[in-house]
């Protein structure tokens, strides 16, 4: 009886399997079809100075509205983008995107693409940084890459090597969600890079818990000795800006002081235009 208990759970453990097999492919199709008929969008995300509250640039956020499903979220289709490979073809296409726009904004502002690990184990992204900021005529030093701990920890000294060549073209490399990699000192200690992105879970409880608040003042300090600027994600609160201005943070990112979307040109213009 158990035996057949047991045969029958394996049997409903293959089915879900072979379900979410088949989503999993069925979604890749679509991906595919999306690059095709280029029907992703782009969304942007202020970045701003704690200290001055001026705009430092915008985050690029890739958008899906998936035929009969509605919108995706990119941390569900991004996976499967790499599982499948069109990830190379949506990256591509992001960084591109991504620049054009950007050179036509007033010229401080930066932008900040996100990278995957699979575009990051390619000598290919040099090169094609190179002629993205050659054709879009941005500035190298407006261009910021933000690449994951868990992305350079696939192949280490490939992705070293490749990020360092990018930067060498003058374009920044900012560590994104840091602090939730599995080695976030290792990363710090051997990866060129010049903006820490600290991730949004530790921005939960900054201000009621004397433990998240004692972490991200490490953090801070961290950055600070390093040379490195700070930047939270997930700011939400008035009352975490206002602890992650005390504690000296640089710059803040999250659905206070923007959410994901279209550019706000009058938050742009009414800046004055160069420091
Ligand atoms: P990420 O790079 O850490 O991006 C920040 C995510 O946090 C975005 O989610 C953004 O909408 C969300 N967010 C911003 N402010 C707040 C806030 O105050 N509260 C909360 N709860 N969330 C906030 P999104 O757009 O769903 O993107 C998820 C992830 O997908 C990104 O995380 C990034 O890892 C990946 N992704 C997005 N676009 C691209 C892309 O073009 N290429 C690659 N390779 N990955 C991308
Ligand atoms: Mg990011
Ligand atoms: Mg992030
Ligand atoms: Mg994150």
């Amino acid at each position: 009886r158990a035996k057949a208990e047991f045969d029958q759970r394996i049997c409903y453990y293959e089915r879900e399997m072979d379900e979410q097999a088949r989503q999993r492919r069925a979604m890749a199709r679509d991906l595919w079809t999306a690059v095709e008929e280029n029907a992703f969008t782009l969304a942007y995300q202020v970045q701003k100075s704690i200290s001055s509250g001026h705009i430092t640039g915008y985050e690029v956020l890739l958008r899906w509205d998936r035929p009969g499903f509605g919108p995706v979220s990119p941390a569900e289709f991004i996976p499967v983008a790499e599982e499948c490979g069109a990830i190379y073809a949506i990256g591509a296409w992001v960084l591109k995107t991504a620049c054009e726009d950007a050179a036509t904004w007033p010229e401080p502002y930066k932008i900040a693409v996100n990278v995957s690990g699979l575009q990051l184990a390619q000598f290919e992204l040099v090169d094609m940084v190179k002629m993205v900021l050659m054709q879009s005529g941005l500035a190298p030093g407006r261009l910021e890459l933000e690449v994951t701990e868990t992305a350079i920890i696939a192949d280490k000294k490939r992705a070293l090597a490749i990020l360092s060549q990018i930067r060498s073209l003058g374009v920044q490399i900012a560590i994104d969600d840091f602090g939730t990699g599995y080695s976030s000192l290792e990363t710090l200690r051997s990866f060129p890079f010049d903006k820490i992105k600290l991730d949004r879970s530790f921005m939960s409880e900054v201000e009621t818990n004397e433990q998240s608040k004692a972490i991200v003042r490490a953090i801070l300090a961290l950055g600070r000795s390093l040379r490195v600027p700070v930047l939270a994600e997930g700011v939400e609160t008035r009352a975490q800006l206002d602890v992650l201005r005390d504690e000296g943070c640089n710059e803040a990112q999250g659905f206070l002081l923007g959410r994901p979307g279209r550019i706000d040109w009058a938050d742009m213009l009414e800046l004055p235009l160069r420091a």
